[in-house]
């Protein structure tokens, strides 16, 4: 028998916290579709190339802030180790454990991340082409960001709803078997999270593993040096959270 380490349960306060976002991120969002509609900001030329970079855009970010968390750093760091890291850590040796994270829980932290990012693109006036092309750059790039780690927990359902299998299919969003990847060995491959487009080409491009030899010649630090030490450091120094067994 083994234990396996599971995520932290969040507290009321910071629950509240999280809903809080969640609901005005949601409420920014909307704002921000009615004014680009009212400006008819989907009707320039511009305007479908601007919405695919910034879809783009926000799924290589995703990419980038999962690559950073799996790879570098610790997770017993103050503040940032806990909070931002372990959850990264304890989906590795244990991915099913996403699935029982509730809604605010899941898509809280990435709201309150958007939440400036939504507020500065209602900021930018829109009187200029520039200026509305650069606001429905920063929309797009939120609304695609948003939702990242909710399409993260559905690839991971054996059951996703239907109108989510729907979107998989036609890779609106990551799908099931293109997230797979990334939790087979090495453990290397597909870090993009939110749409799943960026990975093919990053992958061709030998992107991620380019980085890591960069950063290890700069800097001399090893690649997932935490990751590899993080199960047996977790069952030693932290019982409290090994909440499930396995064979
Ligand atoms: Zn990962
Ligand atoms: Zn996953």
């Amino acid at each position: 028998m083994r234990m396996i380490p599971g995520h932290d349960e969040i507290g009321r306060l910071t629950r509240t916290v999280e809903i809080f976002f969640i609901v005005l991120a949601a409420l920014l969002l909307t704002v921000n579709i009615v004014r680009a509609l009212s400006a008819g900001m989907f009707l320039h030329w511009w305007a479908l190339p601007v919405l695919v970079i910034a879809a783009c855009g926000a799924d290589l970010v995703s990419g980038l802030v999962h690559w950073t968390a799996d790879t570098w750093f610790s997770e017993t760091m103050p503040v940032l180790g806990r909070r931002f890291l372990r959850p990264f850590r304890v989906h590795h040796v244990n991915p099913d454990d996403f699935l029982r994270r509730n809604f605010a829980d899941c898509n809280g932290d990435v709201a309150m991340l958007n939440t400036p990012i939504l507020l500065a693109a209602l900021a930018v006036p829109v009187s200029s082409e520039s200026g509305a092309a650069l606001s429905l750059a920063l929309m797009v790039f939120a609304a695609t960001s948003l939702p990242t780690n909710q399409v993260h927990q559905w690839a991971h359902m054996p059951a996703p709803p239907a109108a989510v299998r729907w979107l998989q299919h036609w890779r609106i969003i990551l799908s099931t078997d293109d997230h797979a990847r990334h939790h087979q060995e090495p453990y290397v491959a597909n870090y993009c999270i939110a749409t799943g487009w960026c990975n093919r080409s990053l992958a061709g491009l030998g992107f991620f593993p380019a980085c890591e030899r960069l950063i290890t010649k700069c800097f001399g630090i090893e690649p997932r040096s935490d990751e590899r030490t993080f199960l047996d450091r977790s069952v030693r120094l932290q019982p409290d959270h090994e909440i499930q067994e396995t064979a």
